[in-house]
C-alpha cells in the first residue's frame, strides 16, 4: 500500500505491520525563486511528486506511508527577498524531533526524511543520528540537492552550463512547468551564475570542496542561481517520471535493510 498518513483511521493505523512498513516525512520550503517561480516551489514539487507516487499505487515491499508534509523549513539564507518563511534551526530540530518521536510512539520503526531543499539537508543529516539514539528508530535520509540523485535523470536532457542547476533552476522550473504551469512566470525569467567569488576551479565554490556559509544575497542579484530559460515542460514531464521510477527504486533498498 501506498498513502498519505492523514487517510488512513487510527485503527487502520495500529493495525499496519510495522516491520513492513517505511513512514516518510517530506520536508520542504516556502522561500523566494527568483522573479518567475512561486516561493511554494520546493514544496509543490516534493507534494506533485508524492501524488505520482501514490498514482502508481503499487509497492511489493510493504507498505509506504507519507506523513503530513512539512512546507516551511529552514531558509534564513533567503531572509531580504520577500515571501521567505523560515524556522530557526532550533525550532525545526525540535519540531522534527517531535514529529518523529510521535511517529516512534505509533510503533513504526523505519523512518525517511524526504527533503526538496537544500537548506534543510544538513539538518535532516544531523537529527537522523539523534533519532537513531535517542527514539531507536532506523533513519535514512533521501536528499536530492547534495547527492547523485538527479544525475541520470538529467544526462540527456541538461542544456545549460556547470552552475545551470541549483536554485529558481533549469530542474526546478521544468519541474514547475509540469507540476503548476499557471504559476511560473517565464517572461520573467532569468539566468545567473554564482558571484564569481564562489564558483571557478577553486576551493571555496557553491559545490565546494570547502563550504562558505553563505546567504543567498551574497551569491546572487536575481534571486536565481541557475538556467530557468532552458526549461521546458517535456523536460519536466521526463524528470518527474525519471524521480518517480528512481524513488521507488530506493524504497525497495530501504524496505529489504535491517539491523
Ligand atoms: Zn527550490
Amino acid at each position: 500500500m501506498i498513502t498519505r498518513w492523514e487517510n488512513l483511521t487510527r485503527d487502520e493505523i495500529a493495525a499496519l505491520d510495522k516491520d513492513n512498513t517505511i513512514v516518510m516525512l517530506p520536508t520542504s520550503a516556502t522561500e523566494q525563486h527568483g522573479a518567475h517561480l512561486p516561493v511554494g516551489t520546493d514544496a509543490i514539487i516534493l507534494s506533485t511528486l508524492i501524488d505520482r507516487i501514490i498514482e502508481k499505487g503499487t509497492f511489493e515491499k510493504g507498505n509506504l506511508i507519507f506523513a503530513p508534509q512539512l512546507f516551511v523549513g529552514k531558509s534564513n539564507e533567503h531572509m531580504g527577498f520577500a515571501g521567505t518563511l523560515t524556522f530557526s534551526a532550533t525550532t525545526y530540530y525540535n519540531m522534527l524531533h517531535d514529529l518523529a518521536k510521535s511517529i516512534a510512539a505509533s510503533g513504526f520503526k523505519k523512518l525517511v526524511l524526504f527533503n526538496s531543499h537544500g537548506g534543510n539537508t544538513d539538518m535532516c543529516n544531523l537529527i537522523s543520528r539523534d533519532l537513531r539514539i535517542d527514539l531507536g528508530l532506523n533513519v535514512y535520509v533521501i536528499d536530492w540537492w547534495f547527492t547523485d540523485f538527479w544525475q541520470n535523470g538529467l544526462k540527456d536532457i541538461k542544456q545549460s552550463g556547470m552552475y545551470g542547476v541549483f536554485h529558481a533552476c533549469e530542474l526546478e522550473t521544468s519541474l514547475m512547468l509540469e507540476a503548476r504551469p499557471e504559476t511560473v512566470h517565464m517572461e520573467l525569467a532569468v539566468d545567473e551564475d554564482p558571484a564569481d567569488c564562489f564558483k571557478g576551479d577553486k576551493y571555496v565554490t557553491v559545490f565546494g570542496p570547502v563550504n562558505a556559509g553563505w546567504k543567498t544575497a551574497d551569491v546572487t542579484k536575481s534571486g536565481v542561481i541557475g538556467a530557468p530559460t532552458y526549461a521546458t515542460v517535456e523536460k519536466g514531464q521526463k524528470l518527474f517520471d525519471y524521480a518517480c521510477d528512481k524513488l521507488l527504486d530506493i524504497f525497495a533498498e530501504i524496505a529489504d535493510i535491517s539491523y
